[in-house]
């Protein structure tokens, strides 16, 4: 394990998966040195629920948003609704937001509106933005290029290197997960190699994409752990580092 507390930068803590042991996910959660665990938003009807466990528990930090996979059960007025929302509850960033133009999904038409008007009340609120982004990074680069202000994390990459690296010069960090610790992800790791460390985030996306020994299972943020390893031995440094650095960045960008 190592010496310097992780910060697991994308979990769903706050979904009912979790509703019966909770309290054992997080114990085990601070076992493994565990520091910090940020919670993404998703739907309006669940911003409530996030802030109470947040309220409840200084280690869990919330993020308000309207996530692209529940947008068609959303409707335009609750981009009002966040507005307000932000303003009262301060969240740590907003999100998450973002594309997924997998074919099953909602009109792009419509993921592009919500999106941007989101874009728009991070900026406006010198809040990070959590991008989720699924088959669509070369549209999420050209809408981030539009706030010039604009600053946050894609979560659980699946860009290429060189889309890692116009978002990292848009000053967003680049999170990766479970995925790094399977054998055929190439890319993920590829791009884990080039980036600079400076730029890179680490996450669970609890309760989903565990990590190769755990596949299958329901994710949590204890598995957090091969994560680093995977990072620590295709970057050839050392666990340390990678736990060290990974943290100074989640501190930097969500100010915790
Ligand atoms: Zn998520």
């Amino acid at each position: 394990m190592p010496a310097t507390p992780l910060i697991d930068s994308h979990c769903h803590l706050d979904f009912e998966t979790f509703d019966n042991d909770r309290s054992d996910v997080l114990r085990r959660a601070k076992d493994n040195n565990i520091s910090d665990i940020v919670i993404p938003g998703t739907e309006k009807i669940y911003w409530d629920r996030i802030s109470s466990l947040c309220k409840n528990h200084s280690q869990l930090h919330a993020c308000y948003g309207l996530h692209p996979y529940w947008i068609n059960e959303q409707n335009k007025p609750h981009i009002e609704s966040l507005k307000r929302y932000i303003e009262l509850n301060r969240p740590v960033a907003l999100g998450e937001c973002g594309l997924d133009f997998r074919p099953q999904q909602a009109e792009k038409k419509l993921q592009l509106y919500f999106f941007e008007a989101q874009l728009g009340i991070a900026e406006q609120n010198q809040l990070p933005v959590v991008i989720h982004s699924v088959r669509a990074t070369e549209t999420v680069i050209q809408r981030i290029k539009k706030f010039s202000k604009l600053r946050g994390m894609i979560h659980s990459y699946s860009g290429s290197l060189q889309q890692a690296k116009q978002l990292v010069d848009l000053n967003f960090y680049i999170s990766v997960g479970g995925s790094v610790t399977y054998d055929n992800a190439k890319n993920i790791k590829q791009v884990v190699k080039e980036i600079p460390l400076a730029s890179l985030l680490i996450e669970t996306d609890s309760p989903d994409q565990p990590d190769k020994k755990n596949k299958g299972k329901r994710n949590e943020p204890a598995y957090i752990l091969s994560t680093v390893k995977a990072i620590s031995e295709i970057r050839d440094e050392s666990v340390d580092m990678i736990a060290r650095q990974t943290t100074i960045n989640a501190k930097k960008l969500f100010a915790i």
